[in-house]
């Protein structure tokens, strides 16, 4: 199995670590045809201003989104959740938009809003989740789940091929959330 991993920006390293910390491959991703025999797709963290600029320069963006409504696995974090979700709150433009859920960035404030809880997600019980200037999920709509919450607020969502993190498991050492993405990619999740 071959991950791809977008590596324009941020914190790509770190969950290519991960995954081959599992036992599978990875691969970064900048251009169209890095996406050759890759099996599914990890958009990392970061900011998601520049990596929306950066897939656009790139002519990755309708590529992208045409893979993933085909059913390629993808997992967002952070930005990464930002660039997949269909609406952004006070923002008029999206990325990718594949995904039914309504997320507000920096939700928890820009300098201020770095922090750690351990909470439940799903059956992955007291995982550690790292939030940086994180976003969180006002709401799902569509074919889209919570979960997990914390403090009344989605911070991760699965909607068929697609899965979406506020908060960045790629910054521990705990592989569950991984795991999980790559039980998705296959067909075990
Ligand atoms: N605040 C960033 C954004 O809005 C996301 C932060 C992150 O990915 N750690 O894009």
């Amino acid at each position: 199995m071959k991950i791809g991993v977008l590596a324009l920006q941020g914190a790509f390293a770190e969950h290519q670590h991960a995954v081959e910390r599992l036992g599978a491959e990875t691969k970064q991703v900048r251009v169209r045809s890095d996406l050759c025999g890759v099996d599914a797709l990890i958009l990392p963290g970061g900011e998601s201003t520049v990596q929306g600029r950066l897939l656009a320069d790139a002519s990755l963006t309708q590529h992208l989104r045409g893979e993933i409504e085909g059913g390629m696995p993808v997992f967002g974090t952070c930005a990464g959740l930002i660039l997949l979700s269909k609406q952004i709150i006070d923002e008029e433009s999206v990325y990718l938009g594949t995904m039914s859920a309504v997320v507000r960035r920096n939700a928890y404030g820009r300098q201020l809003g770095s922090f750690s809880v351990t909470s439940d997600m799903g059956a992955i019980k007291d995982f550690p989740m790292v939030f940086i200037r994180a976003p969180y999920i006002e709401r799902v709509e569509g074919e889209a789940v919570a979960l997990a919450t914390v403090d009344g607020h989605i911070v991760a969502a699965r909607e068929r091929n697609m899965l979406a993190t506020s908060f960045h498991p790629e910054l521990t050492s705990d592989l569950r959330v991984h795991e999980y993405f790559l039980d998705m990619v296959r067909g075990i999740k």
